[in-house]
């Protein structure tokens, strides 16, 4: 270290949506909320063998402290009021997963109950097919999300007021 060089090497550069992106991909918190079968994957996605804990991804018990909801089962329309209230009951900035094939699209049931895919409610930012699909495939699918969210523009000028913020597609 020299006159010159006051902070040898220990120095970063980056930009302001850079580290916010980077904060918030590494502590996705998503809602404890299960459905249907699917939800028995997303558990064991959570359990020890899996750890979705060394991504930062740690499940909440409730929607105020949660960013993320994983759709994770099959959506009636009895249950899409009760999600819709858990989705808005979230703060901004917040992710949709849709997992599993009756999440995406209703899957095998085509019938007068079951919601043809929870876009038709909420914005979704991954889909994630299978029937179930496998812990693999929801690591896999948060870990595109993560992507998603590094890729975001002005989220933090936005929250303070300052332009709008920019979400690319999937
Ligand atoms: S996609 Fe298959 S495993 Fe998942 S909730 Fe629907 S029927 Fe169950």
């Amino acid at each position: 270290m020299g006159v010159g060089q006051p902070l040898g090497d220990n120095i970063i550069t980056t930009s302001l949506d850079g580290l916010v992106n980077w904060a918030r991909k590494s502590s996705i918190w998503p809602m404890t909320f299960g459905l249907a079968c699917c939800a028995i994957e997303m558990m064991a996605t959570g359990a020890s063998h899996n750890d979705l804990d060394r991504f930062g991804i740690i499940f909440r018990a409730s929607p105020r402290q949660s960013d993320c909801i994983i759709i994770a089962g099959t959506v009636t329309k009895k249950m899409l009021p009760v999600i819709k209230t858990v989705y808005e009951q979230m703060p901004e900035p917040k992710w949709v997963v849709a997992m599993g094939a009756c999440a995406c699209s209703g899957g095998i049931f085509d019938t007068y109950s079951v919601v043809q895919g929870i876009d038709e409610a909420l914005p979704v930012d991954v889909y994630i097919p299978g029937c179930p699909p496998r812990p693999e495939a929801l690591l896999y699918g948060l870990m595109k999300l993560q992507d998603k969210i590094m890729k975001e523009k002005n989220s933090f000028g936005a929250t303070l007021g300052f332009g709008e913020r920019f979400e690319p597609a999937a």
